[in-house]
């Protein structure tokens, strides 16, 4: 009934790499799956990959989606690229980002922690649970 099923095109167009549905919406193409299918990614990755984004972004100065995108992230979360030639051939990740954030990427993948360079003692460093009550009387 169904014409050229189980023949394998290299012409293909995107499909979904959940449930094999050809892939129309733009959007759904970035994350090389469908908006509704279940996600395989990696949600520790991606937990950490979004914490990245925002440092870098707060270094930068600029909105997190300058650095790489939502979709981006998560592709990248899903496909977990091991070497730059498979990070390059995650939508959203251009030659210029790359360049810039293709060795932190990387690395965050790789399972590495990335502790971002800082730039001298910051001020508000995360409290780390019990110092607040310090100073003042637990007395109620
Ligand atoms: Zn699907």
């Amino acid at each position: 009934m169904t014409r050229g099923g189980g023949k394998r095109r290299t012409r293909s167009p995107a499909r979904c790499r959940v449930c094999g549905k050809t892939l129309t919406d733009a959007g759904e193409m970035k994350l090389m799956r469908c908006d509704d299918c279940p996600c395989e990614l990696d949600e520790a990755l991606y937990g950490r990959l979004r914490d990245w984004r925002a440092e870098r972004a707060r270094q930068l100065g600029q909105p997190a989606y300058c650095v790489f995108t939502d979709k981006t992230l998560m592709a990248i979360a899903e496909a977990v690229p091991g070497t730059e030639g498979e990070l390059a051939g995650i939508p959203g990740v251009g030659g210029r980002k790359l360049g810039r954030f293709g060795a932190d990427v990387l690395a965050l993948c790789a399972g590495e922690e990335l502790v971002p360079a800082a730039d001298g003692p910051s001020p508000d460093d995360l409290p780390e649970g019990g110092a607040r009550t310090s100073g003042k009387s637990s007395e109620k």
